[in-house]
């Protein structure tokens, strides 16, 4: 008895499949990669099972079939892998559980050609086959399960699908049988579907089986033979020496593991002898995945053992941040049996982790040499991502501060950005320090009061701007033995940059002058400074606010306090200039009214400048009123 059911689509699902029929159908016979992709996938799976599960071994080989009719327009695709019972069924292609798929919905623009290459991001799959199919007839049963435990699912893609338990006599895997839209007949022939696979999984490590072409007797008489032959390479692409895989191959294989839809923009190959032996393919991406910052997000790396499939997302065998990479690696060592819960504090697998560091790191390095123009792209993407590795991989500091980019007061935007190299090779004479700034955005950077005398006194400062930049820079106390330095906290000492720095005396004179002055802003800001400071780094600006050295930058309090945390309110110092206007007009002044405002004002300024919320804004806003008026 039938116990079919009838089901909707989460709404997420039709409205992806909307915009992937739309917009790839130029590209529509990506939907045999997908499947066949996921196919082969399965098998990898049940490998994998069969290794502590030798009964899953029926002694039959492994394969994806292959097959159409012309007639009925129909096009199989057939495999002998894990498979999937009901609830499976219904969870990996009746819902999207991928973690982000709301964010990346809301992404969606409604623009065909922009929203295609978003839909790459996200990986399209299972319902690829909708791109040409008016019905999807899937029959799988889970290995290990009696026969009467399969289960049919049919859809055509518009919204519901429907579900049942049935029978599957050959055994367990996954047959998937598309019903093609009218005007795909170019894909009902052998020669169609056979350079379709070529191109798209000839690197597939299983082989794609198809039906032997008819062949014709001397009369000319079609014979038609019901044997099968194997279509594609099927054999490990990684496992194959260098110089016999293409680009192209490379390609396609990354697509593969990745779910992505563009291409890579570099690779590295390469079999590693020594302690460990291993192959490893990396590849780095083109285009950031749509969960890079999602915690749930996949890793990018799948582990083999002897080129059988251990996991994918093995996230131990690259560090975090790195973790845009993607590839294989395929150990000769470690035990089949090998879990997550061993990976996390294996020997083995910190070597082949810092090993294939070391490659990563190399490929970024021969990208900067070789193709400068592709690492903008990947410093665009990832630039990020990579700048945490300066406080998560201590070991390779150096070389990473080396591949990071900054925006900077050398050049007149933001794209245009300059390595810790060029910065100091611009260093002037006399410069021991780099100069940085960290602020909300660009443009809070570049018109900080901080970098008023550095402009003035032409000298460059790197403007830091991504939410992890403040916790990047207090890592990175030194490149090339040459001290970051934040222009926003503690006593400005230019040293020698400083032409003109007053003598001892002059200085005390200056001090015993401005006591009054700072005296008085001093008891207006009562609680609200630490001390009330002479300046030596404003030009333009009344005043700024500075934080002592060892402090937690103005920056991070702001973020701290942005993610919910709790923080005490940390007494910065004032810094003022005298010989702006509006200290002339406060040192003049008798009325102490006017004397409050002033001082609360150019402070309050000041923590604007800052990208600071103001505590009364209300207030600042009569205070300014009364002084405009
Ligand atoms: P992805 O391959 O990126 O996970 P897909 O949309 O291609 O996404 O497939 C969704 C899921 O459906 C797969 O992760 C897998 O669990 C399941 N699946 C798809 N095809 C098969 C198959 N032939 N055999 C077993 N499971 C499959
Ligand atoms: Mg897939």
């Amino acid at each position: 008895m039938s116990d079919k059911k009838t089901m909707s689509f989460q709404t997420e699902i039709k409205q992806l499949l909307n915009l992937m029929i739309h917009s790839l159908y130029s590209d529509k016979e990506i939907f045999l990669r997908e499947l066949v992709s996921n196919a082969s996938d399965a098998i990898d799976k049940l490998r994998f099972e069969q290794v502590s599960k030798p009964e899953l071994n029926k002694g039959e080989e492994l394969a994806v079939k292959v097959s159409f009719d012309k007639d009925a327009k129909l096009i199989t695709i057939e495999d002998n892998g894990i498979g999937m019972n009901y609830d499976e069924v219904i969870e990996n292609i009746g819902t999207i559980a991928k973690s982000g798929t709301k964010a990346f919905l809301d992404k969606l623009s409604g623009d065909e050609k922009k929203d295609a290459n978003l839909i790459g991001q996200f990986g399209v799959g299972f319902y690829s086959a909708f791109i040409v199919a008016d019905k999807v007839d899937l029959i799988t049963l889970k290995a290990g399960e009696t026969t009467s435990k399969a289960v049919r699912w049919i859809s055509d893609g518009t919204g519901e699908f429907s579900i049942e338990h049935t029978d599957k006599l050959d055994g367990s895997g996954t047959k998937i049988t598309l019903h093609l839209k009218d005007g795909n007949d170019e894909l009902l022939s052998d020669w169609g579907l056979r350079s379709i696979i070529r191109k798209y999984s000839d690197h597939i490590n299983y082989p794609i089986k198809m039906q032997k072409m008819p062949e014709h007797d001397k009369d000319g008489k079609e014979i038609i033979s019901l044997d099968l032959e194997t279509v594609n390479k099927a054999n490990a692409l990684w496992a194959r020496s260098k110089n016999d895989v293409t680009d192209e191959e490379y390609k396609e294989f990354y697509k593969h593991i990745s779910h992505d839809y563009s291409d890579p923009i570099k690779w590295v190959h390469a079999r590693v002898e020594g302690a460990q032996e291993y192959t490893q393919l990396l590849y780095i991406p083109s285009k950031a995945p749509f969960d890079l910052y999602d915690a749930n997000r996949r890793y990018g790396i799948k582990l083999y053992v002897k080129r059988v499939f251990i996991m994918d997302d093995a996230e131990k065998l690259l560090p975090n941040y790195l973790r845009f990479v993607r590839g294989v690696i395929d150990s000769q060592d470690l035990p089949l049996n090998v879990s997550r819960e061993i990976l996390q504090s294996s020997r083995d697998i910190d070597a082949i982790r810092s090993g294939s560091t070391k490659k990563v790191l190399i490929m970024l390095e021969d990208i900067v040499k070789n193709t400068p123009e592709d690492y903008a792209k990947i410093w665009e993407e990832f630039g990020p991502v990579i700048k945490e590795g300066i406080i998560e991989d201590h070991a390779n500091k150096e070389r990473i501060a080396k591949l990071c980019r900054f925006a900077s007061t050398h050049n007149d935007n933001a794209a245009k950005t300059v390595s810790l190299d060029d910065y100091v090779s611009r260093m002037k004479d006399g410069q021991d320090k780099i100069y940085f700034i960290t602020a909300e955005s660009y443009n809070a950077a570049k018109n900080s009061p901080h970098l008023e005398i550095f402009k003035q006194k032409c000298i460059e400062v790197l403007l830091l701007t991504d939410r992890v930049d403040e916790w990047v820079s207090s890592h990175l106390n030194e490149f090339e033995k040459k001290s970051l330095v934040s222009v926003a906290k503690g006593k400005l000492d230019l040293g020698e940059l400083d032409d003109a720095k007053p003598t001892e005396e002059e200085q005390k004179q200056q001090e015993e002058q401005a006591k009054p002055i700072l005296e008085k802003i001093k008891s207006a800001l009562a609680g609200k400074v630490k001390e009330v400071v002479v300046t030596t780094r404003l030009v333009d600006s009344p005043a700024c606010l500075v934080v002592d050295n060892n402090a937690m930058s103005l920056q991070l309090e702001r973020l701290m306090r942005q993610a919910g945390q709790e923080m005490p309110s940390m007494q910065p110092t004032l810094e003022i200039n005298l010989k702006h206007k509006l200290l002339n007009k406060l040192e003049s002044s008798i009325d102490e009214t006017v004397t409050n405002d002033l001082a609360l004002v150019i402070f309050e300024q000041a923590q604007l400048a800052e990208g600071i919320q103001l505590d009364d804004p209300v207030g600042f806003i009569r205070r300014m009123n009364t002084l405009i008026a």
